[in-house]
């Protein structure tokens, strides 16, 4: 099975209450077994919420107590991104999993590069919450930004 961003899928899940619909994904999934996922719906947070961003760090850096995550409006969402990151993963058998495909930028699914906390829009290195527990469970992960790279059989 093939974990995939629920917004990429065309839920609208997004914190402005939108979707990340992406045609091409759905055509190069087509025929496989995926798993929708949504690790801040998971993490109990509303939509849509206001934006959030991690700072001090990326999500490697949550994941291990250094850095959090905020909203916009300044609450403290760290508890919520770290608790829907795992929920995702519960129920389901993890070697089944062949690998995730993540909604690139976000603060929970951004693979390579997230908003670096000080939302003027500008990015920096390093993985979202989900994406560095991902990694961490060995589990491949991929943006929708680097189909060329995935191997579908
Ligand atoms: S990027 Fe991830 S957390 Fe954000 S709406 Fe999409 S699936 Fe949910």
């Amino acid at each position: 099975m093939i974990l995939v961003s629920a917004c990429l899928l065309g839920e609208n899940v997004r914190y402005d209450g939108g979707n990340s619909h992406n045609e091409e994904l759905l055509e190069v999934l087509k025929g496989r077994e995926i798993v929708p996922i949504c690790p801040e719906v998971a993490g109990d947070l509303p939509v849509p919420r206001p934006p959030s961003e991690i700072v001090g760090g990326d999500g490697k850096d949550v994941l291990a107590g250094r850095a959090g995550v905020m909203s916009v409006e300044g609450e403290d969402l760290t508890a919520a991104f770290i608790k829907g990151a795992r929920k995702v993963l519960e129920g389901l058998d993890r070697q089944e999993v062949e690998f995730a495909i993540l909604k690139a930028k976000s603060p929970s699914c951004g693979v390579d590069r997230i908003y670096d906390g000080q939302f003027k829009g500008q990015l920096r290195q390093g993985p979202g919450v989900t994406a560095a527990y991902f990694m961490n469970m060995g589990i491949e992960v991929y943006t929708e930004e680097e189909l060329d790279k995935i191997k579908i059989n």
